[in-house]
């Protein structure tokens, strides 16, 4: 706190506009109000601007304000001074909130808690500080309606005869107001919330009384310190919210009203008065006209005693209050003019508090990205900017993503329908194959027909035959044929599973940006591709398996002459065994009966060796026997594994034809959700083909009225203008008339009759513009519904232009208004001049 002369009291001003409230913003209003915060400056409109000692623009929190202003002030209070808050301004201007007036305890934790509540925690915090200090405390609070005082803590909430007395010793005194003593912050806020609830029943059973009615809360406070009994202070701290400084309109202005309105405002100007006298350098220690009304009487002590005295100036910053904000800026620039040397007050604290406001939210920023995975790449590099890259990227990618599944999809699509024709041609030519062998077989072909030709004679029956040979001849060549082509298709199949490979390896990497809008078909593609690719392992699995069983056959086939030759051999062998055993019998016989024949004994030892030649031979021959018979059994089970094969080969067609279908099936079922979105896309485009007509319909609606609004903020500035004029000329007529007055009395009706002219002009350009002022508002009002509407419209329908018209339409009010704000200046300052005139 700035150390401040005994004897000087400064007034200090403290200006709160409060932010738009939602009526305001529905009905249009525009921020007329603009603020130098390091100024501690305030501009209405674009020309006048006015300075005071703290400036709080509508983002300021009741924290803020409290530690800035009020702070500093209960702080002077155990210095010994009196201290005073009070908030001026009209009706709805934000008083009551500053102050806390409508203060209940479950408000107790949240930020908008107001002035008064503050304070009492402040000062009780302050006082368990002072140890060495002895305090006695007491709480009043009360009400000036229609100059009568009520008391707010009276617990029959009856009139009771109150009355203000002056002490030349302890000043003003109310005589019979309850006075409550309080030892500690919940007792103090308890009286609070008793009298506000006082206050607000009041205000129910009286429409709207709280805003005519000036509400004071009163501590006070006696301090001694318990060393020292003579150093003591009493002292009293009023937190006053005074009535709604509107100006009462005239109409309303008739029998009871016009009481109260005229004593509302008796208050305020003997307030302001008052202000007046105290703060004139010229009429130091002069008249004060506390007399004048009971709030000037009551805040006697506090204003020109000890006392520290702040004064909340509430404002609303809409363009539709203008008139009253410039009176309330005036009246608290006439207060805060008492002292010239304005006191240069900026609080180190409050600046801090936004310098680490401000380091908060950046670090705040600087968490989400790193909790959203996207910090900032280079520190040089803005995030916005990192993140519109990134969202740049995202959407190609996705596009991209969009061609190629539609492009896989295609792919897929035909994949599946050459698998299909190939699986078609593939069993044709099975058929195909069946026939030929079953030609093959027949009896016909195993004729030898060469042969025949040759034993024939008949010449025509030789002819036939050849034709026959010949057919033959084809049939084989045939059969070799369809050999070479099984071969090749089995090539391609195994060719095109490759590439299908490769191809999914590329649909694989564009998998994982599913979440384009067309999933749908993305996932189908790649359905259909992993099932074609199923399809293809399939096939190349056949072509193996087929190619296996054709070898083994064809071994088989390669076997069976060697077979049948060998059966011949073997049956060769036998009849040549049975003969050798024959021959062996009959030369053991022999051998028997040349036992007895000496002579014979050469010849039986030859016969001897002959049989056992033949036993050799018999023996070989055996061996032989049985390694043919072993092949035979090689053959059978090569048999049984070819028929396995086959088996094998046939579940396995079986199992692609199902694949197949599925895969139709799936295809089938594709393109019918196709139809319907795309149908679906059709009807949303005839919707959003009607909206848009309905938009341009609107538009062409408002333009109209806009252009309607332009002509009258035409007319109001040419009212202005006469407005304006007659001013001039009202100026100038005073001017001559003083001249002219050192002249005596010469001319006089004729000056009086030019003089009231003037004057009857001026009044009536002053109601004109009034009136086509409050015009203007009411068809702003009904304007800025209907942009709300149709801004509602475009967001929805997302059509910029649209915004851009709007915002154009804006630009016309706000022209309006600028035209507007010269008669409210005017107006403006002769209200003020009038209310005085009024009460006078
Ligand atoms: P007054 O007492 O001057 O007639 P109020 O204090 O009742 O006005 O305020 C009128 C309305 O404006 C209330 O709804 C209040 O909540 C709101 N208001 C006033 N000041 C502020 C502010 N600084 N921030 C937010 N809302 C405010
Ligand atoms: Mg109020």
């Amino acid at each position: 706190m700035v150390k401040e002369d005994e004897k000087v009291i400064p007034v200090r001003v403290v200006l709160r506009c409060r932010p738009l409230v939602p009526k305001e913003i529905s009905e249009g209003c525009q921020m007329c109000l603009s603020f130098v915060p390091e100024e501690q400056q305030v501009i209405v409109g674009n020309d006048k601007s006015f300075t005071y000692d703290f400036v709080f623009d509508p983002s300021a929190e009741q924290e803020e304000v409290f530690n800035t202003s009020v702070a500093p002030l209960i702080r002077g209070i155990f210095k010994g001074y009196n201290a005073t808050v009070l908030a001026y301004g009209q009706t709805g201007s934000g008083k009551t909130y500053s102050m806390g007036g409508t203060y209940t305890a479950d408000q107790e934790h949240e930020p908008t808690v107001g002035v008064i509540p503050r304070v009492i925690k402040l000062l009780f915090q302050e006082k368990e500080r002072r140890l060495e200090w002895e305090f006695t405390l007491k709480v009043s609070y009360l009400e000036i309606y229609n100059e009568d005082i009520l008391d707010l803590l009276s617990p029959s909430r009856e009139r009771s005869q109150i009355s203000i007395r002056e002490d030349p010793k302890e000043g003003i005194k109310i005589v019979g107001l309850t006075e409550r003593d309080v030892a500690c912050a919940q007792d103090t806020i308890l009286c609070l919330e008793q009298g506000n609830n006082s206050r607000t029943v009041a205000s129910t059973a009286m429409n709207s009384q709280s805003s005519r009615s000036h509400a004071i809360f009163t501590i006070s406070i006696e301090q001694r310190k318990k060393s020292d009994k003579n150093s003591s202070f009493r002292c009293k701290l009023h937190l006053v919210d005074l009535a709604g400084s509107e100006r009462q309109k005239k109409t309303k202005a008739e029998g009871d009203r016009l009481k109260e309105g005229i004593n509302i405002n008796r208050g305020l100007l003997c307030l302001g008065n008052v202000i007046s006298a105290l703060g004139d350098e010229n009429k130091k220690g002069g008249f004060v006209p506390y007399r004048d009304s009971k709030l000037t009487r009551l805040l006697q002590d506090s204003l020109g005693g000890n006392s520290h005295t702040l004064m909340i100036a509430c404002v609303s910053p809409a363009d539709s209050n203008l008139e009253e904000t410039l009176n309330t800026l005036r009246y608290a620039d006439r207060a805060r003019k008492i002292k010239n040397k304005p006191i240069v007050n900026i609080d180190p604290q409050a600046a801090e508090l936004n310098h680490l406001k401000q380091q908060v939210q950046q670090l705040q920023v600087l968490l989400l990205q790193a909790h959203g995975g996207t910090l900032p790449v280079s520190i040089n590099m803005k995030p916005s900017e990192n993140l519109q890259s990134l969202m740049e990227k995202n959407q190609s990618l996705i596009e991209e993503n969009e061609k190629l599944s539609r492009g896989l999809s295609e792919a897929a699509g035909q994949t599946a329908q050459m698998l299909e024709r190939i699986i078609l041609t593939e069993q044709e030519n099975d058929k195909m194959n069946a026939k030929l062998e079953e030609l093959r077989q027949h009896a016909a072909c195993k004729l030898d027909l060469q042969k025949l030709v040759e034993t024939l004679e008949d010449q025509e029956l030789k002819e036939n035959i050849e034709v026959v040979r010949n057919l033959q001849q084809v049939i084989v060549q045939l059969q070799d044929e369809s050999a070479a082509c099984v071969a090749a298709s089995m090539e391609a199949v195994a060719e095109m599973a490759n590439s299908e490979q490769e191809s999914d390896a590329q649909a694989e990497t564009s998998q994982d940006s599913k979440r384009s809008p067309d999933a749908f078909t993305t996932q189908h593609a790649l359905r259909q591709a992993e099932m074609s690719k199923a399809l293809i392992e399939l096939n190349k699995a056949l072509a193996l398996k087929e190619a296996l069983a054709k070898k083994m056959t064809q071994n088989d086939s390669q076997l069976e002459p060697i077979q049948s030759q060998y059966q011949t051999n073997i049956k060769g062998l036998e009849s040549e065994v049975s003969s050798l055993q024959k021959e062996k019998e009959e030369l053991i016989l022999a051998l028997h009966t040349a036992k007895k024949d000496v002579n014979q004994a050469k010849l039986s030892e030859r016969r001897r060796k002959r049989l056992q030649e033949l036993e050799g031979q018999m023996n070989e021959l055996k061996k032989k026997l049985n390694e043919q018979s072993k092949l035979l059994k090689l053959k059978e089970s090569t048999e049984r594994t070819v028929s396995k094969l086959n088996q094998e080969i046939r579940e396995m067609k079986n199992q692609r034809v199902q694949l197949m279908r599925q895969m139709k099936e799936d295809a089938e079922k594709f393109r019918q959700w196709k139809q319907q979105k795309d149908k679906e896309v059709i009807q949303l485009k005839e919707r959003d083909r009607k909206r848009q007509y309905e938009l341009l319909k609107l538009e062409r609606d408002f333009k109209n009225q806009a252009n309607i609004l332009r002509r009258k903020t035409e007319e109001a500035a040419a009212a202005n203008k006469r407005l304006k004029d007659a001013l001039q000329k009202q100026r100038e007529v005073v001017d001559k008339r003083k001249e002219s007055q050192n002249r005596g009395m010469e001319g006089a009706a004729a000056r009086v009759k030019s003089w009231l002219a003037n004057e009857v002009e001026v009044l009536v350009s002053t109601e004109e513009a009034r009136r086509h002022l409050s015009d203007l508002l009411e068809d702003r009002k009904i304007l800025a519904q209907e942009l709300l509407q149709l801004r509602e419209k475009g967001e929805a329908g997302e059509t910029p232009p649209l915004k851009l018209r709007v915002s154009d339409t804006q630009g016309v009010i706000a022209e309006s208004y600028t035209h507007s704000l010269s008669p409210y200046c005017y107006t403006g300052s002769l209200l003020f001049g009038s209310v005085k005139s009024y009460d006078e």
